[in-house]
């Protein structure tokens, strides 16, 4: 088996992963494999190779791994001071260096990473390259990561020295690197065995990356288990399946449950019914609400190399809201949105907009609403002149979830999660009206953002049609919050 950098610290966050990546790949969840963040990491590795000065990338060619071997001998041979992709090869073991930085006395070897801090995962990755490289004979004077600069904050040209951080972990490699060559045996050789390794769920499971294995590796665990309770840390739900609390039946009475919202989901399977209700107390949060009320919902772009000056690395920047306005119980519902242009920066217009569609001192509603807020006081910080009336907005926000996440009005089918995708179904099953899957083309945040960024550069007729997807998706958003609003004036309204 020949192993590569990912393949290796995929092996060290856990060898069975290799085992099923050979022999049973046909039940890999390719979902977790997220396409939006390797093509980050592909952007971001792009910049960066510009850091240093000149450079010349080897160009990847799996079909050709010798190929691009030769190639990066021959350029540092030529030279070239800075080997971008430069490949190496020892005994089956292949790695491909982002930045080679080559020096009269030796070689600096630079990962990059499109992250805005380091993971100890990166240090396994660093010292296997090293080892590698070592093994092949070249002088490695330093081993440096390269990551996004979290503090960035962009005025005018992108500047690459501010926008990247290096940290020099050479001596953290260093104390590594004797392990490596044993690790890299011992990962072929779980590999290789026929039999599945015998290792049990742990942390690894979902750390420092969620493994697309947990259908296969999880399955003698009942629907649902402890890991299903809501916000519950690992570790807890790993120690109490060590105490043979599995299923949320046997967390019952043992006081290993302690909030209120864990403690109505394992009520609803111990009494095997299909929602509890806290009437009073889902009231007592109705009545700090007040009429007119405002709906609000935003939905973002999130770049990771900042775009507008006053932006920095993965801010969450506003791209369109949409607001629903009940002004009284049973008032005509009014619907408001705004979908930024997608040239240029489209905060300013966005802040312009929703000062003008919510009034000073209204009370308005958002679903797990530090995310509006957080949005809001931003738009405030960079806009000073309307920040006292979005600070404002910001103040008299309301949480239509904490009713949920309070475990105050909790449904059966919402399991572990609050979320508004998962509360909406389990309050409304089948009702078209409030069915994602029935929008066209933006089905959820993730498609919102690309189809955002994709605007640009679209013909105008393309982009008139995913402009109004894009206004239907945030729409049902709010239209959602409405109705789940609705639901909870209900459940006051009926004894149960
Ligand atoms: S699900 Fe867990 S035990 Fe199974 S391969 Fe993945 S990390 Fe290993």
């Amino acid at each position: 088996m020949r192993l590569s950098k990912s393949s290796y610290t995929q092996g060290i966050q856990c060898p069975k992963m290799l085992w099923m990546d050979c022999h049973m790949s046909e039940m890999r969840d390719e979902s977790v494999m997220n396409q939006d963040v390797l093509d980050t990491g592909n952007e971001v590795g792009d910049l960066a190779m510009g850091y240093f000065g000149d450079y010349v990338e080897v160009p990847y060619d799996p079909a050709d791994f010798d190929g691009m071997i030769r190639r990066t001998e021959e350029l540092i041979a030529n030279g070239v001071p800075n080997v971008c992709e430069a490949t190496f090869a020892y005994d089956g073991n292949l790695c491909m260096v982002d930045i080679l930085r080559v020096e009269a006395d030796g070689v600096h070897i630079v990962e990059v990473k499109s992250s805005t801090h380091i993971n100890d995962i990166y240090f396994h990755d660093m010292a296997y390259q090293t080892w590698v490289l070592d093994k092949c004979g070249m002088a490695v004077k330093s081993i440096s990561l390269m990551h996004l600069n979290s503090r960035y904050v962009r005025k005018g040209e992108l500047d690459l020295h501010e926008l990247f951080v290096v940290e020099d972990c050479t001596a953290q490699v260093a104390e590594m690197i004797a392990d490596v060559e044993r690790t890299a045996l011992a990962l072929k050789k779980v590999a290789a065995q026929d039999d599945e390794p015998k290792i049990a769920i742990g942390r690894q499971c979902k750390s420092p990356y969620e493994c697309g294995y947990l259908a296969w590796c999880w399955r003698h665990l009942p629907n649902p288990n402890v890991f299903d309770l809501c916000r519950i840390r690992m570790d807890k739900a790993l120690k109490l399946i060590s105490q043979g609390v599995v299923s949320l039946k046997d967390a019952t009475g043992k006081g290993m449950v302690t909030n209120q919202r864990q403690k109505a989901q394992v009520a609803c399977e111990v009494q095997d019914v299909e929602f509890k209700i806290d009437a009073p107390k889902v009231k007592e949060f109705l009545d700090t609400l007040t009429f007119p009320l405002y709906f609000l919902d935003f939905e973002t772009m999130q770049p990771a190399i900042p775009p507008f000056d006053g932006t920095w690395p993965y801010q969450q920047i506003p791209t369109q809201y949409s607001l629903h306005v009940l002004r009284a119980p049973n008032a005509e519902l009014e619907h408001y949105e705004f979908l930024a242009e997608a040239k240029g920066d489209p905060r300013r217009s966005v802040a312009e907009h929703l000062v003008a569609s919510i009034p000073l001192n209204a009370c308005t509603l958002a679903y797990n609403m530090g995310f509006e807020k957080g949005r809001i006081r931003e738009l405030a910080d960079a806009f000073p002149d309307l920040a006292p009336h979005l600070l404002n907005i910001a103040e008299n926000m309301h949480d239509l979830m904490v009713p949920f996440s309070k475990g105050w009005y909790y449904v059966r089918a919402m399991g572990g999660s609050n979320s508004i995708k998962a509360v909406l179904p389990a309050l409304f099953p089948d009702d078209p009206e409030l069915d994602y899957h029935a929008l066209e083309g933006v089905h959820n945040g993730g498609e919102a953002m690309r189809a955002f960024e994709d605007l640009y550069g679209m013909d105008p007729g393309e982009a008139a049609i995913v402009r109004e997807q894009l206004l239907r998706y945030c729409e049902l958003d709010t239209l959602a919050m409405v109705r789940v609003w609705e639901k909870l004036r209900e459940a006051i309204a009926t004894p149960q």
